[in-house]
């Protein structure tokens, strides 16, 4: 009997599995893994450039770093959960009861479902067997389509222009990234791209891939677009099937779980990208998919099956992607987001530079801060352009969102300057500022009105 049996080895799992072996150096743990190698699939788009040389040296043998912390590990594939009995049922090696359980067996690439979806030549990007046939692909090909403009289809279209090929992105929603930014910051992402030799085709739907066994093109709202091989990134299916036949609660396909990361049953945790979970900010239910917060979710599991009593505060699905020489970056609630969810709300926008002009490699960059009208608190924050500390602007950010930060409080923070570095305005400041502006104005309106 093992105390604590995680499915899956990837950054939720074995990240629950260790937290909880570092909080309780006596209990006996044991990993289930289809995977035998241990790897960040957020990797592979580099892979696919040539930043990073092979696909060997981002991967690690997830026996061996079992072994290290003193953790079992089975590579195999579980099949069943018994809850009644307790135990995990895998294809090959057998039985395994636990005391408890957590559940991190991450999702699938979504595939699409039309005409000639069967042709050979279709792909999607999920693991490192995927990456090296599109690689062995990409190698012999001058023409790819990438069908879905999120994060992992614009990543992986940079990355195969990066490699020389003559790339377009079919997004049927109007602008790409629908889900993580307003459309004119995406405007901004979408002429970046175009500029780095990348065809764009918003609003258009895919309708149809031809070709005798092998893709040859593929019909984009009635036009046939040449392709020697095509990529489908649009999104991912929650692996929750083996929780949902055991019984465990799941909505949309994913698992349900509670603020701790508990499922509908009682010992019995999950994480990841197979969960379904909360928006800090809204406290509605929302998909993360990020491996940030696969790795929070996993601590949390890992903690709580150990013993302790940990919450889940939420997810911001913060996200930051480097395209070509621009950074873009996201946290929490878009305006269009606030829109749908009917919360009112102001912007702060502003359009400043990395660095004080004069300075050498000065780049232009785009920010807007959103905050609640009620209360002034900022809910979401976008960041495009620059090529440099992008990430580190969408973490302050977040950390505001976490701590409730409101208007005046961005304002007061207090930063850094020096030339070669950060201009003498601080862009979240300038930002917080002209909210404040827009604020005043209306207050203005309101007061002439009364
Ligand atoms: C191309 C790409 C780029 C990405 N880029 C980023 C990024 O830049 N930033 C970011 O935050 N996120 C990124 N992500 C998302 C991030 O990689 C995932 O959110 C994260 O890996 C999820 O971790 P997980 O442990 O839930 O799932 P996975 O990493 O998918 O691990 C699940 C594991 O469970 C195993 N498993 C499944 N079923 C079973 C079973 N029945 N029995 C045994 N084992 C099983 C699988 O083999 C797998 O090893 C990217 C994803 C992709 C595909």
């Amino acid at each position: 009997m093992h105390d604590l049996v995680v499915i899956g080895g990837g950054g939720a799992g074995l990240t629950s599995a260790l937290t909880a072996k570092k909080l309780n150096r006596d209990a006996n743990i044991l990993v289930i893994s289809k995977d035998d190698l241990s790897y960040s699939p957020c990797s592979l788009p580099f892979v696919l450039s040539g930043e990073i040389l092979s696909f060997d040296i981002i991967g690690h043998d997830l026996k061996g770093i079992c072994e290290g912390s003193h953790i079992n590990c089975v590579i195999d594939e579980a099949v069943e959960i018994n809850l009644g009995e307790k135990k995990v049922s895998t294809r090959r090696e057998g039985d395994f009861p636990f005391k408890s359980l957590v559940i991190a067996t991450g999702g699938r690439a979504r595939k699409l479902d039309v005409d000639g979806s069967n042709l050979k030549g279709i792909y999607t990007l999920q693991d490192i067997e995927d990456g090296k046939r599109i690689l062995e692909k990409a190698i012999e090909s001058e023409k790819v389509v990438v069908v879905g403009g999120g994060a992992v289809g614009v990543e992986t279209a940079a990355a195969l222009r990066k490699r020389g090929l003559d790339v377009s992105i079919v997004e049927k929603c109007d602008h790409l990234f629908g889900h993580c930014f307003d459309k004119s910051y995406s405007d901004i992402i979408n002429k970046t791209l175009e500029d780095d030799g990348i065809t764009v085709l918003n609003g258009k739907s895919t309708d149809g891939f031809n070709g005798r066994r092998w893709v040859d093109s593929v019909n984009v709202g009635g036009e046939d677009i040449p392709a020697d091989f095509v990529v489908v990134g649009i999104g991912l299916i929650p692996n929750g099937e083996l929780a949902e036949k055991a019984g465990i609660k799941t909505f949309k396909g994913a698992v349900q779980v509670d603020g701790w990361m508990q499922t509908s049953v009682d010992g019995v945790y999950a994480a990841g990208d197979c969960v379904f979970t909360r928006s800090l900010v809204t406290g509605q239910p929302t998909f993360s998919q990020l491996g940030t917060s696969a790795v929070r979710q996993g601590k949390i599991a890992g903690s709580n099956a150990a013993g302790c009593y940990v919450a889940m505060e939420g997810v911001l699905n913060s996200m930051v992607l480097k395209l070509f020489d621009m950074e873009i970056g996201r946290t929490g609630l878009t305006e269009s987001d606030a829109r749908d969810m009917d919360i009112p709300f102001i912007s702060g926008k502003i359009k400043t530079t990395t660095k004080p002009q004069y300075f050498p490699g000065a780049e232009d960059v785009y920010i807007k801060l959103v905050f609640k009208k009620i209360n002034r608190q900022i809910i979401g924050a976008q960041i495009v352009g620059g090529g440099e500390g992008v990430a580190d602007k969408i973490d302050l950010c977040a950390y505001a969102i976490q701590n409730h930060s409101t208007i005046e409080d961005l304002m007061k923070l207090k930063y850094c300057y020096t030339p070669p570095l950060a201009p003498i305005n601080n862009a979240i400041v300038d930002a917080a500022e002209n909210a404040y502006r827009k604020m005043a104005r209306l207050e203005e309106v309101r007061r002439r009105k009364f």
